[in-house]
Order: structure tokens, then C-alpha cells, then sequence
């Protein structure tokens, strides 16, 4: 008989599926998306469609492996658990005898969980008096700059079919946000107008009415001027800007001189489009109809991302577009959630120490003791879990320099020999989604979801925190807190008497799934009410001028500007989305989805490449002075002159070359939030040496 279990997907996408897996004899049959729940409709996407390929994996890792070999070379031998454990305990205590510090967590998306994710780990990082790790890599900056704008939060997407306009800004919804692409093309086939902004004509770009292929990290220069245009020409809700914003006459004097012509100039797209978008956004909007903007987070990988993301977030206020529940924002709903973080991640258990942070866009400079970390104590042990930087973090050589550091201890959780793994001392197999216990918040929509066990641990795997639990055992650490089950973290992991939540309960979302936020209002924002400082939508920020940062939105220019003196040396601006099969460096190893990806490829305008000789289908060698990888060209006009493309993250093992586009990315920060800026990125492209393919297939 089979049986149904109730799950959600644990991915870095906003979309967070409920999902329903059919379990035979003990086997997970089938994975599907819930036909009921509202935002999920039944459809998962081509890559979440395969987990069981990845959950039966021929490559799941299935008992612990202690390295005998070169770090690198992935040479590992079985070991049992409490081997394991013992050495990994014995190891860490005697760091941490000298300087808890000198341990370092690593840890990302690779589950979104909030059980699986940071709950027993920070526990455990906690009691230890470890290095925090502010997790910068993905969302830092565009977050910072939302948080000091309108708040966390945005639109429901459940109204965004009703939309006559949709803004897709640093967006590409068919890769990275299915089910909002399915209601942007409902709102397309009532009348919408669907216009992207984006450097690249993505997969999305192209089925829109309109594509603004501007130059990268020019975002902030362009929400300027659509403002310039909406205040000349008084395309403006006066009513909404004097009740519910703040700082606007500071602002109008800025936008002043973002004239569309100027814009244009930096942004590499007409006046007119600039003109005429900001025509169409002020007329759709004050007429009383959905203007949306589905801001993602491509456009703050630049230098001055949390100045664009300010920029663009203060515009629905402008219109009054926050008046239509299909209008106003959709960037992040996290903000949303009553989560109970002390409750998951008890910061009690540092007893008021304040220990060292480490920026994981920096996990090079912090490996090799370079940059602001030159003075430091050096690493001596760094835990990585969810996440796989060797492949994931910029200046690649330089993290794998770290990495190869044969003074490091590391111990790395995770379901494959990942590029990371090789590089460990321990690895620990860690149980997937269908495996282990979770709950689940989103950052697309309102829903609360529950992922229920649907088998049993595959080989001898245990969930991330049972293997900190065992540890923290291992180490003497006696606090209740670590004798908690995943259940009892589950159920505490939100504040459930909080309005948005107290028609509900764990138990309930347990049983059924999933439980929508309840947050009062199909227009949240309709009269104000925005979680800022103010409660206003604020174009001048108090917050921001205190710490002595620019407080009204700005542009910042890329660090490695299009127009800089290094465009002399590396004339093109790369830019590295994710593949459609991959989701970050997950499902890389899916031998079906990547045989879909083919192999790494680069997109070049012909006008780039007929000025180098390149043809479609050659090797190319792509380099600055941080490094280069090689892949196929491919010419075509899907990226704008000047921008090239290389879709990602492949695992540098997997390609032909070891490497990947990380070689060239920089550890450079933005404004705000100190994020990554991995599309901030100047190179040169160059036919590869006919022979290097083959040259490192025989050093292997
Ligand atoms: S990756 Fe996104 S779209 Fe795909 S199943 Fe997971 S949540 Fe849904």
C-alpha cells in the first residue's frame, strides 16, 4: 500500500513547494508538487522533479570518510561514527582550549530548513565561543537595502495575475521563480504589459512585450531617472507620498539630476525607454490598476546593489502602487515571519562573549590570512555544512588555496563528494529533504510549510542535527538544549500566538502541509504601515545617516565600471546566473539535468566576438588578474555587447577545464549589507589553447 507524505522543498528558490512523495515498501516511489496548496498548484520544476534520482544517487555519500590523502585529490577511507566523532571532538576541544575563535562555520542555503538549517548547529557554534559567520554570499545587500526602505517584506504574489504591468528587474522568474512566471503569463494573457530589466535576454527576457538589456550594476542609475520622468511629468500619488513616506523633497532634489539622457548614458538603453517605461508605470498605476516590480537579486551583485535596491523600492510609493494588492513590491517576504531565532539558534549560550565575525564572501582573505584579515588569529578549523564554497564563493583560486591549507582542520556535512568534500579532513553524510524533519518559511510567498520524513536515512547518514547533537555529546556540552528533538525545534522555530499565525499551530501545519500568514489585508500596505523605523516608506533614512552612510538612494557605479581605466585591460562585464538545471552548485551531479546544461558555456554578443575571432562552438579563455577558466563559446544575441554570460555554478570537477566562473569573480563588497558582488566583474575573453582540455585531463 503506498502512503503520501506531506513535504516541502528545501531549496534556495523563493517559490518554497509543498510537495507530496509516495512512499512503496519504504522506497519514495514519487515526488509531485500539492495540487492544493495555493501557490504550488501541483507543478514542481524540472529540477526538484528528479530528487529521487539525487536522493538514490549512485554517488550518496553513505558512512563517514576520514581523508587518506593530498587535500584535494578526494583519497578517503570508511570510518565509523563514533571514530568520527571522537577524533573531530578531540580535535576541535584542543583548538578551542586555546582560542574558540579559530573555529569557523560555513554554512548556506543548501537547505532553507529552519530545523536543518541553523537551529543545532548555532547551538553548537554557540556553546563552542566560535567565529560568526555573516552569511553575505546571496541576498545581504538587496536586503539591507529593502530593510531600510519598506521593511522585509513585500506584495502577495497570489494577486500578481492581476497586474496590467509587471516590472521582471534582475528577474529571470522561469529559472528561479516558476510559479510566479505562471501568474505573470495568467496577467499576460488578460492584458498585461510585461516588460525585463536585464543585462541578459534570459529565458524570461525573451517571451516579454519589452527587454532594457543595460549594463550591469547600472540598476540605481535607472530607477533615478524613472523617478526623474514620474516627478517632471507629475505622475504622482501627492496624496500617498505625504502620508505614508519620508524624505521626499531630499529625494526630488536628487532625482533631478538623473535626467533620462544621463541615465541612458550609463545604462547603455535609450532615453526613450527610460521615458516611456516610467510613462507607462506612473499612467497603469495612478489609473488604479496593478503596477508590480518583481525585483530579484541579480541587479545587487554590484558595488552599489543596496543603494539600486533602495533606488528601485521607494518607486511604488511615488505611484501609489502599493494601493492594488497586484501592485507595489515583490523582492523578499521573509520579514513576514514571527520567527522565534533566539528560541532556534539560543545566543544565550555565549553568555555575553561577542566572538569575531568572518564574512563568508571573504572566506578566502579569511583562509589565507590576506586582506582585512591580515591581522587576525589564523583559521585552524572551519565546520562547512549546507553549502559548498570551493565552488560557490569568488576568487576561486584564492578559496582553494585555503582550503588546501594542510594546517586546516575541516569537516564538511553533505550528501556528494562535492568540490568542497574533496578538500576535508572528515566528511559526514548528511541525510536529504525526504530523509529528515523541517519547517519551512518562504521568501515568495506567505505560507508556512512542513517537511514530514517520507523514508529513512539512506546508508548510514544522520540530519545535520543529529550529527551536532552527537558531537556536542562528544564535546561534554550538557545544556538541555542539545538533547531537543527535531520536533520540539520544529514547533518552536515560530512565535504561533503571533496574529499572523495563532489560527494555526505546528501540529495542524504538520498534518496538512502548509498554513498561510494571515496578514489582514490583500493590499498590506495600502495605508502605509510599512515595518520601518518610521512606518513610512523612507527615501531618507534616519538609520542610515546615523551610521554617517548616504540617506537618500544613490548610484554607485560598479567598481569595475564598463567606463573604468581597468575596461582598458578587461573590456567586458561578466555576469554568472544560474543555469536553469542548477540551483546554485546543487543537482550539478544529476546526470539527467546536466546533461540538459550540456556543458559551461559563454554567451557573447557576434559584435564581441567577431572582434576577437571568436566562432560559436570555439574554446575560449575567459581572465583578469584574479584568474580565468575556459568554456564553449556561445555567439549569440541574447547577451548585449560588451556583457558576457556564463550561466552557473558548475562544479569546477565536472568541467573540462576543473574550474569555473568563480576563478574571475572578486571578494570585493557592496554599500550595504556587505554583500557579494559577483557581477561586478571585468574580463577579457580569448581563444583557449587548443590543448588545455586535454592537458589537465592528463595531470588528473
Ligand atoms: S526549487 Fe523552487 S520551483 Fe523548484 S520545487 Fe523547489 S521551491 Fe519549487
Amino acid at each position: 500500500m503506498n502512503k503520501i507524505i506531506q513535504a516541502a522543498c528545501p531549496h534556495d528558490c523563493p517559490d518554497t513547494c509543498a510537495m507530496q512523495v509516495t512512499v512503496h515498501q519504504g522506497q519514495a516511489i514519487k515526488i509531485a508538487g500539492d495540487p492544493h496548496h495555493p501557490t504550488t498548484g501541483g507543478t514542481l520544476c524540472t529540477k526538484v522533479s528528479r530528487y529521487l534520482e539525487r536522493t538514490y544517487h549512485a554517488e550518496r555519500l553513505l558512512t563517514p570518510l576520514k581523508r587518506i590523502g593530498p587535500k584535494g585529490l578526494g583519497k578517503f577511507t570508511p570510518v565509523s561514527w563514533d571514530e568520527a566523532f571522537t577524533d573531530i571532538a578531540a580535535r576541535l576541544m584542543a583548538i578551542a582550549k586555546e582560542n574558540p575563535e579559530r573555529i569557523v562555520p560555513y554554512s548556506y542555503a543548501g537547505t532553507m530548513g529552519l530545523v536543518q538549517g541553523e537551529s543545532m548547529a548555532m547551538r553548537f557554534f554557540n556553546q563552542l565561543g566560535a567565529s560568526r559567520l555573516d552569511r553575505t554570499i546571496c541576498s545581504s545587500a538587496g536586503g539591507a537595502g529593502l530593510s531600510y526602505t519598506i521593511g522585509r517584506v513585500g506584495m502577495d504574489m497570489e494577486f500578481a495575475q492581476d497586474a496590467q504591468l509587471i516590472i521582471l528587474w534582475g528577474s529571470n522568474p522561469i529559472a528561479s521563480n516558476l510559479h510566479f512566471w505562471t501568474r505573470v503569463q495568467e496577467a499576460k494573457r488578460k492584458g498585461a504589459y510585461i516588460v525585463a530589466i536585464d543585462p541578459y535576454r534570459s529565458l524570461s527576457a525573451e517571451k516579454c512585450h519589452e527587454h532594457l538589456a543595460l549594463l550591469p550594476g547600472t540598476d540605481g542609475a535607472l530607477a533615478l531617472a524613472l523617478a526623474h520622468v514620474l516627478i517632471r511629468d507629475s505622475l504622482l500619488d501627492e496624496d500617498y507620498i505625504s502620508r505614508h513616506t519620508v524624505g521626499f523633497e531630499g529625494y526630488k532634489a536628487r532625482v533631478a539630476a538623473w535626467s533620462p539622457e544621463r541615465a541612458a548614458q550609463v545604462c547603455g538603453v535609450s532615453a526613450a525607454q527610460i521615458e516611456n517605461l516610467a510613462v507607462r508605470y506612473g499612467k497603469i498605476a495612478l489609473s488604479g490598476q496593478g503596477a508590480l516590480i518583481r525585483l530579484n537579486y541579480g541587479m545587487q551583485r554590484s558595488r552599489g546593489g543596496g543603494n539600486a535596491t533602495r533606488a528601485v523600492a521607494v518607486l511604488p510609493a511615488l505611484v501609489g502602487a502599493w494601493k492594488q494588492p497586484s501592485g507595489g513590491l515583490l523582492f523578499s517576504t521573509s520579514g513576514w515571519y514571527p520567527i522565534n531565532k533566539a528560541g532556534l539558534e539560543r545566543p544565550d549560550l555565549l553568555e555575553g562573549k561577542v566572538p569575531r565575525t568572518i564574512n563568508m564572501t571573504e572566506i578566502a582573505h579569511a583562509l589565507n590570512g590576506s586582506g582585512p584579515y591580515q591581522q587576525q588569529e589564523p583559521i585552524a578549523a572551519v565546520m562547512v555544512y549546507n553549502s559548498n564554497p570551493v565552488a560557490v564563493a569568488p576568487d576561486s583560486s584564492s578559496v582553494v588555496r585555503g582550503f588546501a591549507r594542510e594546517d586546516l582542520f575541516c569537516v564538511v556535512l553533505e550528501h556528494f563528494m562535492t568540490d568542497t568534500a574533496d578538500y576535508a579532513d572528515y566528511v559526514l553524510p548528511a541525510t536529504t529533504q525526504l530523509e529528515h524533519l523541517d519547517i519551512h518559511r518562504s521568501y515568495g510567498h506567505f505560507y508556512v510549510l512542513a517537511n514530514n520524513p517520507a523514508i529513512a536515512p539512506v546508508g548510514d547518514s544522520l540530519p545535520n542535527t543529529e550529527i551536532f547533537r552527537r558531537l556536542a555529546a562528544k564535546m561534554g556540552f550538557n545544556h538541555p538544549c542539545f538533547s531537543e528533538s527535531d520536533e520540539q525545534i520544529a514547533a518552536q522555530a515560530f512565535d504561533w500566538k503571533h496574529p499572523y499565525l495563532a489560527h494555526t499551530s505546528w501540529q495542524e501545519v504538520k498534518e496538512k502541509g502548509w498554513a498561510k500568514l494571515n496578514v489582514g489585508n490583500q493590499a498590506p500596505f495600502a495605508e502605509g504601515g510599512f515595518p520601518t523605523a518610521s512606518g513610512k516608506t523612507e527615501f531618507f533614512s534616519a538609520a542610515l545617516a546615523a551610521q554617517g552612510l548616504e540617506p537618500l538612494p544613490d548610484y554607485l557605479p560598479p567598481l569595475e565600471a564598463t567606463d573604468s581605466p581597468l575596461a582598458k585591460k578587461y573590456p567586458l562585464a561578466m555576469i554568472s546566473p544560474p543555469a536553469r538545471n542548477f540551483l546554485n552548485s546543487t543537482f550539478v551531479n544529476v546526470q539527467s539535468l546536466r546533461a540538459t546544461e550540456g556543458e559551461p558555456h559563454l554567451d557573447l554578443h557576434p559584435l564581441d566576438a567577431a572582434k576577437r575571432t571568436i566562432v560559436d562552438g570555439q574554446r575560449v579563455r575567459i581572465f583578469n588578474d584574479r584568474g580565468s577558466f575556459e568554456c564553449k563559446a556561445r555567439v549569440t544575441e541574447k547577451a548585449r555587447p560588451g556583457v558576457v554570460v556564463a550561466l552557473s555554478i558548475w562544479w569546477k570537477k565536472l568541467a573540462a577545464d576543473g574550474k569555473n566562473a568563480n576563478e574571475v569573480t572578486g571578494q570585493s563588497l557592496t554599500d550595504l549589507g556587505a554583500g557579494a558582488t559577483f557581477y561586478d566583474c571585468l574580463v577579457e575573453v580569448e581563444a583557449a589553447n587548443a590543448n588545455s582540455g586535454q592537458e589537465r585531463e592528463n595531470s588528473v
